[in-house]
């Protein structure tokens, strides 16, 4: 008798959907960062296969001109050769010894030598560790507990932190995450952005973007991060910038380069990794030596100061030259002024704020300076409809209302102008309210 047929083997997943799916029944949600799950722009993500300079392609052969480039971590777009040299070479000789490396040195002492009053980093693997970590050290610093943290920012995941929080919180309009001990937040303190808050003395720490980028673009008003530098110095808090999107990206200095204002504290993530996972936190020599081994301020990391990711980082640093930010900064202004056009063209009130390569939209007549403002842009409903247009149109843009535009190194004039193009068509059908 023959035996019955063995159950043939799945097959394996042809669309996007299918494998979201599949995704779903392993990871929450199919995805391991909320914001990828389309909850908020609805409809189904598509499942990257490959990326190559501005473009990524999905698992059903669609290619897409991407603006998102893992939310700013490819500044230099995907699969960048120097970058992919650089990981190769250093993979052969092993992935991970848990020693000190050279590569660590170089990557530590290219952030030190490009931003300015920063004399000390730790390098840790994502933005989320070094705003941790940061808050720790000032709070070891200064023996105090309470932090400043601004609404509409985003500093990370980490507990103490998520207060108020821009990007994929507010994204999702989570009030606060459930599994947050109340004591975790009690001394977090969430102020509005762009207004310099009376602190006292018992603040160990005032944490800001210095450039928002998790709420929509808002750029800092003149005299906000010098303010905040003089209330902390009034009360012996440390100022501490997070520049994980910001820093060698708006600048060869960052943020605080390009504002002036020198923090006590610089978190740093996304660029400095070149696509691998890095952060790093550093700041005054005085400081960063509170750290253990040679301070009482404990922080660690197996995958700290990954070879491949300092490679690849170094690669990316290496490339950032003022000529590499000036013709970024002119493919976002390009960027910016096309889509203030095209989408006004169609109907909608918009504004579209450009801090070098970085790009926002809000739907709206006035300037935004704070979260109520990215809120009521948010809440027009206009941008779900305008990025699934773009995206039929082969273009993607986040999926979220309070995230920013990444045009990168790769993107080229011809890229930006098809992008515009793209949108005047799409904002026909975002103008009209779903
Ligand atoms: C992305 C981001 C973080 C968190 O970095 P992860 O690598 O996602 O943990 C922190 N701060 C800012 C400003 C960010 O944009």
């Amino acid at each position: 008798m023959a035996e019955p047929d063995e159950p043939a083997e799945p097959a394996e997943p042809a669309t996007n959907a299918e494998w979201f799916e599949r995704a779903g029944r392993v990871i929450p949600g199919g995805v391991n960062s909320p914001v990828r799950a389309f909850r908020a722009v609805g409809g189904v993500p598509y499942f990257v296969a490959r990326g190559e300079g501005a473009h990524v392609w999905d698992v059903e052969g669609r290619r897409y001109l991407d603006y998102v480039q893992s939310y700013g971590a490819s500044i230099l777009g995907h699969a960048h050769p120097d970058v992919i040299r650089a990981i190769t070479q250093a993979a052969v000789r092993g992935t991970t010894y848990g020693a000190p490396t050279a590569g660590e040195v170089r990557l530590a002492e290219a952030i030190c030598e490009r931003v300015d009053g920063c004399e000390m980093v730790r390098l840790v693997s994502s933005g989320t560790e070094a705003t941790m970590s940061a808050v720790r050290v000032a709070r070891g610093a200064t023996g105090r507990d309470r932090i400043v943290v601004f609404e509409g920012c985003y500093h990370g995941h980490s507990d103490g932190l998520l207060a108020g929080g821009g990007s994929g919180v507010a994204t999702l309009g989570l009030p606060a995450s459930a599994g947050v001990p109340k004591a975790a937040v009690a001394e977090t303190l969430v102020v509005p952005y762009n207004l310099v808050p009376d602190i006292g003395d018992d603040v160990a720490a005032v944490i800001v973007e210095p450039i928002a980028a998790n709420m929509g673009l808002v750029p800092p008003l003149p005299g906000f991060l010098g303010g905040l530098r003089a209330a902390c110095d009034r009360v012996g808090a440390l100022l501490i910038f997070d520049e994980v999107i910001t820093g060698f990206r708006v600048g060869p200095g960052g943020a605080s380069g390009m504002v002036g204002v020198r923090p006590d504290l610089w978190c740093f993530g996304k660029v400095i990794g070149g696509g691998l996972p890095v952060g790093a936190f550093g700041g005054r020599r005085d400081i960063m030596s509170l750290l253990a081994p040679i301070g009482p301020v404990y922080q660690a990391g197996t995958l700290s100061g990954n070879p491949l990711a300092t490679a690849a980082g170094l690669a990316v640093l290496e490339r950032l030259d003022d000529a590499v930010f000036q013709e970024l900064a002119a493919r976002a202004d390009r960027l910016a002024a096309g889509l203030g056009q095209a989408l006004r063209g169609a109907g909608l009130d918009v504004v579209v704020p450009v801090v070098g390569p970085l790009v926002g939209i809000f739907f709206g007549a006035e300037p935004v300076y704070d979260f109520s403002g990215a809120k009521a842009s948010a809440d027009t409903g206009h941008y779900p409809g305008l990025m699934h247009g773009l995206l039929d149109r082969g273009v993607a843009v986040a999926p979220g209302a309070y995230e920013v535009l990444f045009p990168s190194l790769s993107h080229t004039e011809a890229d930006i102008d098809r992008t515009v193009e793209a949108a005047a068509q799409a904002a026909a059908g975002a103008a009209r309210p779903s």
